[in-house]
């Protein structure tokens, strides 16, 4: 076949196996559906261009990281292309026009949705925006679009696909336009050639072997950064069958945990009280040594002998579901077991004659976020909240004193045991939200950080750092609070944080992120994973269980690791269970304390030289 010649039909697809070809035929399709190709490449990639311009905002990326990410985008991009290159190739081939229409109105419903996720939610496609799609019933989608109609998130999506078609017909019109549709170079035909094959290579091998290791994490698959559209499609279905699945097994497992007979040998009346806080670092708390005091009221309870602070407890992860649902799980991370493999610790308390009450700050805040959605299709899936909870709050509500205030309202007749469990929002980003602005918790400003003069530092950044102080405060409010509660009776509480944040502590960063601890990673974890963990017991408490008072002064210097809580509620609520483990108890003489990993890839006690 001449150069310059026509092709037409299936021929032209199989030409190159019949020996008919020339160095211009892998480029055929591309010259000719110029358009078409950039066009269709572009909105199937637009999601990795947008990822890797997110990256670029980061500061303090290590080299190797960089490079891993860059080798992820450009796989994003090359799959996006071969995909562009094999739809140019069926348009080529093809008379009928409306192929053509077919793929550019996949590519204008990718960039559509991409665009509508990416700025309502500030994420990609993941599992658990499918599952609110797949989950919602006719209620929350009448309210869901009442939300999202006619946010800017939404006109921007719209205006995006408006601008999307107009740049088709004009590209096409203009394309139309051109007499000659091909290079007539033989070096630049091989030259595209070349790079046809090594796209189309870099897409294969990057599917075969990057993508089942990047994404074959069990707990990682919300986190697809850099693929393309079709990909993160594929990903987030799979997701979905995934996330679906792994409930359905904690369900399983948790009603299998019906049949053991757990008993509480406390015979006087026992509340058990856990704390979940939000994003609190320790080195903000006055009781881990932050020079300002943010937690008066736990240092006098400190003082007093009612509080035990344990000074060696990291998060695994730096997000809320993820740490969460290991902790709500009796699953141990060290032995490789999934969170959705055991049951609940809430069902046995539940099983061993516990009235058991979840007040839920967080349980409506964000709720048509993935982070939410993700955690809530767990601990609130139908088939758990039966097994688990005897009651639980109905609203949720800015400040946490509120929620503090509804529960003490909404309180029934005392129960002989009670375990409850609050979940803050403690000083959730953005942290000058969380703190009634009173004189009462509006205590630190800028002037309490001028003898901070690092080169980064500036008043704005000065002033993020006040109100999470603030914040801080607010939440040493709350956690007092919640101890009068229970006034003289016989209490435990045991307070955690989900995981921490960094406030401009030694970088000019704030925030948390997971794909990066920076250059100085002893410094990133140290001020995003090390949280405080503490237990507080009433008087009466403290006269009754002296040998649990005395295990607890000895234990605060024990390494603790975040999913091994429940065998220390076990411990302190005198509960006898098949799943209590001595060896995960830090209270037991038994107790060994794994290496703790963090992300599940990185060793915390190798990295910080322990
Ligand atoms: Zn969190």
């Amino acid at each position: 076949m001449k150069q310059g010649e026509h092709h037409s039909g299936p021929c032209f697809i199989l030409s190159p196996f019949a020996m008919r070809w020339n160095q211009s035929t892998l480029v055929k399709p591309v010259i000719k559906e110029f358009p078409f190709f950039v066009l269709f490449a572009f909105a199937l990639a637009m999601g990795a261009l947008a990822d890797m311009f997110h990256i670029c905002d980061i500061e303090d990326l290590t080299p190797r990281y960089v490079f891993g990410l860059t080798c992820r985008f450009m796989g994003g991009i090359a799959v996006a292309l071969t995909l562009a290159y094999g739809a140019s190739c069926i348009i080529a081939a093809t008379p009928r026009r409306w192929i053509k229409y077919a793929f550019y109105t996949i590519a204008t419903i990718a960039l559509g949705t991409f665009l509508f996720i990416w700025f309502n939610f500030g994420t990609r496609l993941t599992p658990e925006i499918l599952n609110i799609v797949f989950e919602t019933d006719l209620n929350e989608t009448t309210e869901f679009w009442a939300t999202f109609g006619t946010s800017p998130g939404t006109m921007v999506a719209l205006a995006g696909m408006l601008g999307y078609i107009a740049t088709i017909r004009i590209a096409e019109w203009r394309w139309a336009q051109r007499q000659h549709h091909a290079f007539t170079s033989k070096t630049r035909n091989i030259l595209a050639s070349c790079a046809i094959v090594a796209c189309i290579g870099y897409a294969v091998v990057f599917w075969l072997i990057a993508m089942p290791f990047l994404y074959g994490g069990k707990q990682r698959s919300a986190l697809n950064f850099g693929c393309d559209a079709v990909s993160n499609t594929i990903l987030a279905t799979y997701g979905v069958k995934q996330v679906g699945d792994n409930t359905q097994d904690a369900i399983i497992a948790t009603q299998e945990a019906m049949r053991s007979h757990p008993i509480c040998n406390d015979q006087d009346s026992l509340t058990v009280v856990l704390v979940i806080g939000e994003s609190y670092i320790k080195h903000h708390a006055q009781v881990y040594g932050y020079p300002l005091g943010t937690t008066p009221r736990l240092a006098q309870e400190k003082r007093n002998g009612n509080l035990f602070v344990f000074n060696d407890m990291v998060s695994p992860y730096t997000f809320t579901s993820l740490t969460l649902r290991n902790v709500f799980s009796l699953n141990s991370m060290a032995m490789n077991e999934q969170w959705y493999e055991k049951p609940l610790f809430t069902a046995i308390f539940k099983q061993a004659g516990f009235y058991v009450t979840m007040w839920d700050n967080q349980r409506q805040y964000m709720q048509h976020t993935p982070f939410q959605a993700n955690l809530n299709s767990f601990i609130y899936n139908k088939g758990i909240i039966d097994l688990c909870y005897n009651r639980m709050n109905a609203k949720c509500f800015d400040y946490d004193a509120k929620l503090i205030q509804d529960y003490k309202k909404s309180s029934t007749a005392p129960h002989k045991h009670n375990l409850a469990i609050f979940h803050l929002k403690g000083q959730h980003f953005d942290a000058r939200e969380r703190y009634p602005k009173t004189k009462l918790f509006q205590v630190f400003s800028v002037k309490d950080y001028t003898a901070d003069n690092r080169q980064y530092m500036t008043d704005k950044k000065r002033q993020v750092i006040a109100d999470y102080d603030n914040a801080t405060l607010y939440n040493d409010h709350i956690i007092r609070k919640i101890t009068e509660l229970y006034g003289s009776g016989n209490t435990v509480v045991l307070y955690l944080s989900d995981h921490g944040e960094e406030v401009y502590d030694y970088r000019p960063r704030s925030g948390r992120d997971d794909f990066s601890y920076g250059t100085d990673i002893q410094q990133g974890i140290s001020h995003q994973y090390c949280i405080p963990y503490i237990v507080w017991c009433s008087e009466k408490y403290m006269e009754t269980h002296p040998d649990i008072v005395n295990r607890l002064r000895q234990s605060i210097n024990r390494p603790v690791a975040i999913d091994n809580t429940c065998q220390l509620l076990f411990h302190l609520a005198g509960l006898e269970t098949p799943y209590y483990r001595s060896e995960r108890d830090v209270l037991s003489d038994d107790y060994h304390c794994p290496p703790r990993m963090l992300n599940d890839a990185v060793n915390y006690e190798e990295t910080m030289g322990r």
